[in-house]
């Protein structure tokens, strides 16, 4: 989609430096980062959201739990843990309407989150 921030971001029309890139995702750093690490994974492909996922998807999820781990490992906070969250529509505090996952690690974080 055009005025996606995240097509644009995936389709290298926005310099962005990634963490990680293959056909399926691309990862990089949250412009306002919560937490001393804190990366965002994100389909190639615009999916609004986790409701929008279907069955032409099939790899997606498996590739975006294979780069979640491996991008922990190498910045270091698989030891101390990490909190994976996907913000969902209005409730769920969605504000980029283009799927992704948040990695957030480096710091304790607190339960229930506000
Ligand atoms: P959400 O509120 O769950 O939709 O998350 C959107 C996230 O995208 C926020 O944490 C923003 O800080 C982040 N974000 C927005 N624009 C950019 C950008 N250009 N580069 C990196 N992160 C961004
Ligand atoms: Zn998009």
């Amino acid at each position: 989609m055009a005025d996606c921030i995240f097509c644009q971001i995936a389709g290298g029309k926005i310099p962005t430096e990634f963490l990680y890139q293959d056909d399926t995702v691309v990862a990089f750093k949250d412009i306002n980062p919560q937490a001393p690490v804190h990366f965002l994974v994100v389909p190639k492909k615009h999916i609004g959201s986790i409701l929008d996922v279907g069955g032409d998807d099939a790899d997606l999820l498996p590739t975006v739990q294979k780069v979640i781990a491996q991008l922990a490992s190498k910045l270091g906070i698989t030891d101390g843990g990490f909190r994976v969250v996907v913000n969902t529509g209005k409730d769920g505090g969605q504000t980029v309407p283009h799927l992704h996952f948040h990695v957030l690690g480096g710091r304790f974080l607190d339960w229930p989150p506000g």
